[in-house]
Order: C-alpha cells, then structure tokens, then sequence
C-alpha cells in the first residue's frame, strides 16, 4: 500500500491542515492526560521545520452538530502550548471568516487550534460544501488521526479529495507497523484474541483466520468455544447462542490450516470479586456453581511455546478479567513473554483495543511491544480487514 508521507510534499510556505486526535480527557476544566498531544509533536515539528504554518483539524467529544460550550476545543490550547512547545491560537469556529481571519493575524512559527469540527453537522455527514470550506483555507492536507480514519467525516475524508494529501508521522508509524503485521507479516502469526464476547469480534476471528497461523483464543470468548464443544462452563460469562457460530469457526480454521488454540486449563471462582477464592481445574471440568475468569498456567505455557515458535504476534483482548486480582495473571504472564521476546528483536508485538491497552500497561509490558496502538475502533476495523475511508483516500492518486 502506498501513501504520500510529509517527506512527499512541499511545505515551504504553505497552510497545512493537519487532523489531529486530541480528545483527550479533561476533568474540572484540565486535561488528565496529555499522550493524545504529546503523541502529534513529530508531526507539528516537521512541517514547522519544512517552513509550513500548521492549522490543527480536530474533534472533541460527541457534540452532534451543535455548539456545545463545554465540548470547545479551547480547553487543550495551554497543554498544547506546554506539550508543542510553539505558540498556540485559537479561532472559535473552524470554518469561515472566523477561521480565516486567525489564520490572518498568526504570528510567525504559531499554530492555530480551529474549533470543534463537529459544532458544525457537515462534518459527520462528510457534507462536501463543508469540506470546501475547511480545505479553502489551507494548501496541504496532512492527517495524523488514524484514530478517527474509519470515519469518512469532512475532515478526514471529504477534505482529502480537494487538496493534495498525506500522512502525518504518527499515522505513518500506526499504517506501518499495522501493515507489517497483517499484511507482509513474517511467519509464523500468532493472533490473540480475548475478551468478553464472540459476538463483538466475530468479524476479527474471521478475518484473523485466512492471515494467522494459529489464534489463541481467550477471555469470556473462550467460555463459549468450550461450551460449543460440550463442556459445562458453570455460571461463566458464554454466549450460548453462538455455540454453532463457534462451531463454524472451528471447522473454517481446519480447512484453511490455521490452529485454534483454546485452554486446557482454567481459573475458577464462585464470586466476581477481587481476591475472590479461586481454584485451577481443567478446561472441562468447571463447576456449576463456579465461573470461569482466566486462563491457566498450563493454558498460559502453551500460549508462550507459540509465541516462541513465533515471528509475529497481533492482540486484542486479555486472557481473562484483568480488571480484578488474580484474574490478571494469565494476561500479565503471557504478556511478559511476548515483551521479552519483543525486546530481544525475536519477536514483532503488535497490540490494540481499549482494554488491551490497559491491561499492557498495567502491567508494564506495552514498553517493550514492538507497536500499541491506541486507535480504539479504527485499530479494531483494520484487524478485520476493512477499508479505512480516511486511510483509503491517502493511497488514491
Ligand atoms: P478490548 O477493549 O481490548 O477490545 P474487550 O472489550 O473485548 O477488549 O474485552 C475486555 C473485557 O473482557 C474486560 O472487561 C475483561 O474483564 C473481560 N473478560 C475477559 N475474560 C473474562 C472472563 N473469563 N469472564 C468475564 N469477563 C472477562
Ligand atoms: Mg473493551
């Protein structure tokens, strides 16, 4: 796949409208954590290096098309002025004379912060009078929000087709790192996908089975595939109604020669509760009475043995219910064993999704994988093979 990277353009004395990720969490007024902005600097660095005036495209919430006060983006400017290091204005609306105008009086070497582009309705619609205007003020359009690339809205999408376009550096690094792990992989794949349920990343398993070599299959999603296969799972998290769906899975994954790895050992407990008492029994033995919260240690040694026969790993989902002690122990340990692995360059990590992140972070193993993205939905729908509208309009042309 090929799409232009800011090393393509000519920004040299140019506008470039640059689409930024900085929703970032605000409480009382403050940003809680800067990682979305501090995540931008090499993009904004490099076009302000190249001689380029940057004009920051950004949502922030969910605000429907309407002004919301406490959804303005002015909220970020002084965390972007500490973050940046640049100086920072701001223009209340992202469009129009107002916009035009701050991009007017910007001092030499400032950024200019637009307001909110979704206070204006055009922008989820991807409505093209309103992707004119945001594109008539700017000659280059640069986006870095791979996090919101599975949306064709007006400033990720529309916008792309009126100017020349391209990637920003984080976009680039996230496209990288993705690509080489689904795409031009080195093999063997191992794909670990946990989780709560089969039925949120049914389209991942299908997708994830034509690429991978083996899938580990954990979290509540394993109870499921267990259950399928006739075992009792007690009172565990199972979608018992997908048990022919899993079934199906399996049989697909036969055909195709790609392995379904699933526990042979469990964690079980009678209460969902941290340091809740709890026992490991083998896979088909749960109690009734109990449920099923993690993989255990002879799940988990299986589970490294294929990440040491392994070239490349991608994950989604833990093993089981990190959030409460000791149901992190299979997440954390296999989790520890890839960031080794990683680390010794024997191993290519690519991990993503909301609470996988969070678990690789606890833990402290995300430091040594060799990609975490922290794109959310936008990660999830590239591991399931689709098009990304803001990714697929880069490569055209
Ligand atoms: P991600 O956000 O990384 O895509 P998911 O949202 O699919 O991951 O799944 C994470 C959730 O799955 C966590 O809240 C975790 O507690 C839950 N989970 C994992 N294993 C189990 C289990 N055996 N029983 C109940 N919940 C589980
Ligand atoms: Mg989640």
């Amino acid at each position: 796949m090929a799409w232009k990277t800011l090393d393509d353009m000519d920004l040299a004395g140019k506008v470039v409208l640059t689409r930024v990720d900085i929703n970032v969490p605000v409480d009382d007024g403050a940003v809680t954590d800067a990682t979305r902005i501090t995540r931008i600097k090499p993009t904004v660095d490099a076009i302000i290096a190249a001689g380029g005036t940057v004009v920051l495209l950004a949502h922030f919430g969910r605000p429907k098309g309407k002004v919301v006060p406490e959804m303005s983006l002015e909220i970020t400017r002084q965390t972007l002025v500490d973050e940046l290091g640049h100086p920072v204005a701001f223009a209340t609306d992202c469009v129009g004379e107002v916009a035009a105008e701050a991009l007017e009086n910007l001092q030499d070497g400032a950024i200019l912060l637009l307001e909110n582009t979704r206070f204006h309705p055009g922008e989820e619609a991807n409505d093209p009078d309103f992707a004119k205007q945001l594109a008539a003020l700017g000659d280059i359009f640069c986006n870095d929000a791979f996090s919101a690339a599975h949306r064709a809205h007006a400033s990720t999408e529309g916008i792309a087709h009126l100017l020349p376009s391209c990637a920003g550096r984080l976009m680039e690094a996230e496209l990288k790192a993705l690509d080489k792990a689904l795409s031009t992989p080195d093999r063997p794949v191992v794909a670990v996908v946990g989780g709560a349920k089969v039925s949120t990343k049914l389209d991942l398993l299908t997708n994830l089975i034509e690429k991978v070599d083996t899938i580990v299959i954990g979290g509540g999603m394993a109870n499921t595939f267990l259950a399928a296969q006739g075992h009792d799972v007690g009172k565990s998290l199972c979608e018992h109604d997908l048990a022919e769906t899993a079934r199906a899975v399996i049989a697909k994954a036969k055909d195709l020669g790609c392995e379904i790895l699933l526990p042979t050992d469990v964690v079980v407990a009678r209460e969902f509760k941290a340091g809740a008492e709890n026992e490991v029994v083998p896979a088909d033995q749960c109690p009734s009475d109990a449920m099923i919260l993690d993989a255990g240690p002879d799940a988990v040694a299986a589970i490294v043995e294929r990440f040491r026969k392994a070239r490349t790993l991608v994950w989604n989902g833990p093993l089981g219910a990190f959030e409460i002690a000791p149901f992190n122990k299979a997440t954390d340990a296999a989790a520890a064993a890839a960031a080794e692995l990683s680390r010794g360059g024997k191993l290519i990590s690519v991990a993503g999704g909301g609470d996988t992140v969070a678990a690789l972070n606890g833990s402290g193993a995300a430091k040594d994988f060799t990609y975490v993205s922290t794109a959310g939905g936008a990660f999830l729908e590239w591991m399931e093979g689709k098009t990304l509208p803001g990714v697929a309009v880069l490569t055209q042309g």
